[in-house]
């Protein structure tokens, strides 16, 4: 029995996370796994019901469970107030650091079916197989913040700051994980402007030729990076980077996808495995069942491989996802002349039917 905490959260998160689970039903159901849901509030959703982000019950079920499934938090509704208050920095940041969360897996893959519903053209994206270790638990998002008053206005301060040991231990997966693909490893720094990212090179220089001599090396400055991930996307192997950094690149590599509603992560680390699809809460969308639920579905195929070592199954949600891409279905985000234009809904129908098919 896999105990799962399920943290729909705001927007979208409440019809994509029901989808999901759809999906994870199917899987039980066709290889004999047990799977226990425990639902709980987080964001605005936890908010607007005790007046914290993330409550004690909240954060007790996340370190008493197996593994975590996330929608997505935030929203105009409760984008004002202290920092500390507000659904990302008051919920996610917290949940990352309580549950020492801090490698985020992203995976950006182009499924063949999409090379033509990407804004870029199909020669300069097909082949793009991309994986982002972002680091999640230091540098300038858990720096110190402080706002004072001065002659003017206001100043205002974030702190960015990194360890040799934080950025030890991602590079270290990097490359392990760089082993496991085409061998290379991209370093994303600023060293020719921050003292972290100075730190941030040199470790990785350091960590490289002591154990990891054998992967290839390469370094380029973020915005050169940004350059590069639309000139050259498919010559990306592994990425590693700092946690700003990597948050902007892996919604900029989206878009090679076809997609933000097609970008999956996975947050480890710890104990516990956080899943949760890379984009946010939506509220343009919200609410009209057009939201695409692929991250997320993806999100729970990498639960299944890398909390629970379900390789099969997580292998099987990739090729039902691939299939129904295959098939013309398409939710608005990715909807293209002579498709098929489905619900969030019915494309987790369509899947759960596609995983069923593919085991006859
Ligand atoms: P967003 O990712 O929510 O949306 C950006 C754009 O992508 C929007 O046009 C949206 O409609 C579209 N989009 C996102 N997911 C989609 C999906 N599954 N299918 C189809 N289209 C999709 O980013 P934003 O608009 O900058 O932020 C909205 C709220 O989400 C904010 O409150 C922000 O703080 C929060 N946010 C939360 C997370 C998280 O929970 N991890 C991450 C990013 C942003």
């Amino acid at each position: 029995m896999h105990k799962i905490a399920v943290l729909p959260g705001d927007g979208i998160g409440a019809e994509i996370v029901p989808v999901a689970l759809t999906v994870l039903d199917k899987i039980s159901q066709m290889y004999g796994y047990s799977f226990q849901y425990t639902h709980a509030l987080v964001g605005g959703a936890a908010i607007d019901e005790t007046g914290v982000p993330l409550p004690e019950e909240t954060l007790a079920l996340c370190k008493a469970s197996d593994a975590i499934l996330l929608g997505a938090v935030g929203g105009p509704k409760w984008d004002h107030g202290p920092a500390h208050l507000r659904p990302e920095v008051g919920a996610l940041l917290p949940l990352r650091k309580e549950l020492q969360l801090f490698a985020n897996v992203r995976p950006a893959v182009l499924f063949p079916a999409l090379a033509d519903a990407s804004t870029l053209k199909r020669e300069v994206i097909e082949g793009v197989d991309i994986l982002t270790m972002r680091e999640l638990t230091g540098g300038i998002y858990f720096g110190k913040k402080t706002r004072e008053d001065i002659e003017y206005g206001q100043r205002a301060v974030d702190e960015m700051a990194y360890t040799t040991a934080e950025i030890e231990r991602i590079a270290r997966l990097a490359f392990q994980v760089a082993r496991t693909r085409r061998n290379k490893v991209t370093s994303v720094d600023k060293a020719n402007v921050l003292e972290c990212s100075r730190l941030w090179r040199e470790t990785v220089i350091r960590l490289h030729e002591a154990e990891y001599a054998d992967v290839e090396l390469e370094h380029i400055y973020v915005d050169n990076a940004a350059m590069q991930l639309i000139l050259r996307p498919a010559s990306f192997d592994v990425i590693v980077t700092g946690n700003m950094f990597g948050d902007i690149l892996t919604d900029q590599a989206s878009v090679l996808t076809g997609s933000i509603g097609m970008l999956p992560s996975a947050s480890l680390g710890g104990d516990v495995g956080m899943y949760e699809p890379a984009h946010g809460s939506a509220p343009d969308i919200a609410g009209q069942n057009k939201a695409n639920p692929i991250a997320t579905i993806l999100s729970v195929g990498m639960m299944l491989k890398y909390s629970f070592g379900y390789d099969e199954a997580a292998a099987r949600v990739e090729e039902a996802v691939r299939t129904y891409l295959d098939r013309g279905y398409r939710t608005p985000d990715i909807m293209q002349p002579g498709m098929t234009l489905v619900t969030t809904e019915e494309a987790g129908s369509l899947i759960c039917d596609i995983l069923e098919e593919v085991t006859e």
